[in-house]
């Protein structure tokens, strides 16, 4: 096992991230979806492995948070017997694909996803946080979502690839598609994309062909909320925090068949019953779905404070955004936030209209300056 102690790294299942509250070991589910008997047994390993949460994280991620060291080897071959490993740790590193949520057997989304998985292998290596997504579905959902390769439809529903940061794709046979993005990946290296680590970034001083500039994406978005869908129940994790008692609850109370997970947060239950709601978020209105906060101390060794009980008591003070952050680094929202609480030398700073590493407002603030500042 390699056990990465650097924060910022991609913790895979082979590679894990120490932190504060042991090591994370993300699980990666093809097409960000669960059987029963894999969401079951990974609640299972969570609990016994782990510390019994499991975070949901902005690439439709999950992550395994608490385990010990000495318990690695056997929570991956509970992951593997789960047929939630991959045979290669480089085939792992590299399959970072993000689908839109309500792919259906055999449509365009998941035949890309199988054409693009077997062509993981011939990728060029590539920095570890860049990825491909798939918005193929009947509506485009994934825009604001982080990935560098994105397959898109354009309005008159054409099959494009387009580069992150680039306003137009090119055309793109769905059977020619694992070349295309081979050689769009080729191109990024070729041409030093590597130093500038995401294509956004390259992007900035580097011009793509001009044959790639082609046809603009669907431009309308939709967004996904708690509540009923066609394909069963949206649900809210606040925090992307999921308790593997409550979730082993709300899947077996509900009656449902399968799990997808989304990059906002949310997570569907298939074909699942009203039931009652285990602490997940059913309401759209919540307001606990508007704030962020990371897992804070004791749980991240850079927290001098907690995060989550204070965001849950302000959440419903704070309806036009806050962000509680442990440190400065800010992992739970790397964006600007209305007010932000960052974590120093055990008191809170104030951000406004800043991110959490911005100079601060004030500093140690108080309770009462707390709740005056939301306003
Ligand atoms: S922002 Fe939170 S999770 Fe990230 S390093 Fe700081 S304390 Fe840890």
């Amino acid at each position: 096992m390699t056990v990465v102690p650097a924060k910022g790294w991609c913790p895979g299942a082979y590679r894990p991230m120490m932190s504060g509250d042991g090591l994370i070991v993300r699980v990666r589910p093809r097409l960000g979806c669960l059987t029963a008997i894999q969401v079951l047994g990974l609640c299972e390993a969570s609990q016994h492995f782990g510390n019994g949460i499991i975070d949901l994280t902005s690439r439709a991620n999950l992550q395994l948070r608490g385990v010990d060291e000495k318990d690695h080897a056997a929570l991956m071959q509970r992951l593997d017997a789960l047929e939630l490993l991959d045979a290669d740790p480089e085939i792992e590193v590299r399959r970072n694909i993000i689908v839109s949520p309500f792919w259906e057997a055999g449509d365009l989304t998941v035949r890309l996803h199988g054409a693009i998985s077997e062509r993981l292998a011939d990728l060029p290596a590539l920095p570890a946080k860049m990825g491909v997504c798939l918005d193929t579905g009947k509506e485009a959902m994934l825009r604001g979502v982080s990935a560098d390769f994105r397959f898109e439809l354009s309005m008159e529903g054409v099959l494009l690839l387009r580069a992150d940061g680039a306003s137009e794709g090119h055309p793109v046979a769905e059977a020619d598609a694992g070349a295309a993005l081979i050689e769009m990946a080729e191109w990024f290296c070729k041409t030093g994309g590597i130093a500038a680590g995401r294509m956004s970034r390259h992007l900035k001083t580097a011009s793509l062909p001009d044959e790639w500039h082609w046809l603009k994406p669907r431009w309308d978005v939709s967004t996904l909320s708690p509540g009923a869908s066609h394909a069963g129940l949206i649900y809210g994790a606040p925090f992307g925090s999921l308790d593997a008692k409550a979730l082993r609850g709300l899947f077996q109370s509900s009656n449902a068949t399968a799990l997808r997970v989304t990059p906002w947060r949310l997570f569907l239950l298939e074909d699942a019953e009203p039931s009652p709601d285990f602490g997940f978020v059913i309401n759209p209105g919540d307001p606990l779905l508007q704030v962020h906060a990371c897992p804070g101390a004791p749980a991240c060794s850079s927290a001098t404070v907690a995060t989550r009980d204070l965001a849950r008591k302000l959440a419903a003070r704070a309806p036009r955004g806050l962000h509680v952050s442990g440190c400065a680094k800010g992992c739970a929202h790397p964006r600007a936030t209305k007010t932000t609480l960052v974590g120093r030398d055990g008191g809170y700073d104030l951000v406004k209209e800043g991110c959490p590493w911005d100079a601060p407002l004030r500093r140690a603030v108080s309770a009462e300056e707390m709740l005056t500042s939301l306003d």
